[in-house]
């Protein structure tokens, strides 16, 4: 009878639909529940994986690495008294060089105002950061940024800023 194969034709249709709905969405779940399991873990930024500057206290030599806990050995004067620093300002009395030692958790642990004291990078007692100005007492602003570490083959990346930097003149047409 006509009436009845187009009935089965129709349950056919239904079940394979139904079939593919329930394979969707399982599916769905299943990345979901997988990309939900890779994003648990947060990316957090370390003290060894960025540029920066160290500063020899005992006579100002300055070199280029990776951030790191202090001290090292200064390759020009021998003392061991290199440390990462970070220029910052006071908006009424300059620039300071804040030198910055770090814990084994990579973290910022003591900072050094130009001459002044090792002082606690963060001091919840007072709820106050460490890098105040030695003249005013005012939190000094951070002047630099630090710089992603290079990985090899990497190339440097220019001191100036890309919109202040001279194009290169365009090869003139070869006269032909
Ligand atoms: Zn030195
Ligand atoms: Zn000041």
């Amino acid at each position: 009878m006509i009436a009845n194969s187009e009935q089965r034709s129709q349950l056919i249709k239904v079940c394979v639909l139904g079939g593919l709905v329930v394979l969707l969405a399982g599916s769905l779940i299943w990345n979901f529940a997988r990309s939900a399991a890779v994003n648990v873990k947060p990316h957090s930024r370390t003290a060894t994986n960025f540029m920066v500057t160290w500063r020899c206290l005992g006579c100002g030599n300055e070199l280029d690495d990776v951030a790191d806990r202090g001290p090292r050995t200064c390759p020009k004067c021998g003392k061991n008294e290199m440390y990462v620093r970070f220029r910052h300002t006071c908006p009424e009395h300059g620039e300071f060089m804040v030198a910055f030692d770090y814990n084994d958790k990579g973290k910022p642990e003591r900072v050094k105002v130009a001459d002044g004291p090792w002082v606690p990078y963060f001091d919840p007692a007072t709820n106050k950061f460490g890098f105040t100005c030695p003249k005013c007492g005012r939190m000094l602003d951070v002047a630099e940024a630090p710089r992603a570490a290079l990985k090899p083959g990497d190339v440097e990346e220019p001191e100036i800023p890309p919109d202040q930097q001279v194009p290169n003149p365009e090869p003139k047409p070869s006269a032909e």
